[in-house]
């Protein structure tokens, strides 16, 4: 599933080709994605200019040159296709921000396309449909309920350690519980809690309230170095195709708690073992020695 490394991944490389351009044509080749489509979703898009694209949590929010903004979500599964004029030239040459899919996507997986006037082709592939998009007011946009809610963006300036000491404070749940409610920090997800609690040694399990402000600074320090280590590690992904495992959205990292279960702890100087213990229905992975 994309977390919001990989949704801003994406943004970054749809921007360039979406940013300041006019959709000439708009195909929705399904009445439905996880939810239908507006009845009017062709008919508005169709002429409009994506004046800017940005990314709120884990959605992606095109502004139009219309009172309504495109917003996606890309659910577990989806993802999109670039398709460039140039990209028609050498056989097999790829220049930097396009973007390469290990195996072709199914044809039949091809749910929406943008074509803009410039000649860029857009395509939305979701295999599983949990992804959706929707037509939604932009003067009201922050009061849907997609939004009405969410906590601040993890990488601005609103998330400190006293938002988080506020939003802590009296709670006995654990702290990984608590920082994947996006009432209070939007868009994180279990794999870059695992990452940032281990890095900032502090344990999963222990009493949100409990946690004293200067761990919480460290917290706030390392949940923004995980997500900035990989947006900058998806933007390589753009750059050096051979690189991608399957196109736009979508790479590996290498985690140093997620999925590493009976493996070393690699903090400086912890013998630790991680392991990993099903928490709130998600699996905690976590270094029982370091993480206190
Ligand atoms: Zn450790």
């Amino acid at each position: 599933m994309p977390e919001l490394p990989e949704v801003e991944t994406v943004r970054g490389g749809l921007a360039p080709v979406l940013e300041g351009h006019r959709l000439a044509r708009v195909e929705a080749r399904r009445p439905d994605l996880r939810f239908p489509l507006p009845d009017n979703f062709v008919q508005v898009l169709t002429g409009a200019t994506v004046t800017r694209l940005s990314r709120r949590a884990k959605y992606l929010l095109a502004s139009l040159d219309r009172e309504d903004t495109l917003v996606m979500h890309l659910g577990m599964s989806g993802r999109f296709e670039i398709a460039r004029p140039e990209a028609a030239g050498a056989e097999g040459a790829m220049r930097p921000g396009q973007f390469a899919y290990a195996a072709a996507p199914d044809p039949k997986h091809a749910h929406i396309v943008f074509e803009t006037e410039a000649g860029a082709k857009v395509t939305y592939y979701d295999p599983r449909r949990f992804g959706y998009m929707a037509l939604l007011n932009a003067a009201t946009l922050s009061l849907h309920p997609w939004f009405a809610g969410l906590g601040p963006e993890p990488l601005s300036d609103a998330f400190d350690a006293a938002h988080l000491k506020a939003a802590f404070a009296g709670r006995k749940q654990g702290a990984k519980t608590l920082l994947l409610d996006q009432r209070i920090v939007a868009g994180l997800g279990n794999i870059y809690v695992c990452e940032a609690l281990n890095r900032a040694r502090i344990s999963p399990f222990k009493p949100a309230g409990r946690i004293s402000k200067p761990r919480l600074q460290t917290l706030v320090a390392e949940i923004r170095a995980v997500l900035t280590e990989a947006i900058a590690a998806g933007g390589s992904t753009l750059r050096d195709y051979a690189q991608a495992d399957g196109g736009l959205g979508y790479f590996q990292h290498r985690f140093r708690t997620y999925d590493r279960e009976g493996e070393s702890c690699l903090n400086a100087g912890c013998k630790g073992v991680i392991g990993r213990r099903v928490q709130a229905g998600r699996s905690t992975f976590y270094c029982p020695v370091c993480q206190k």
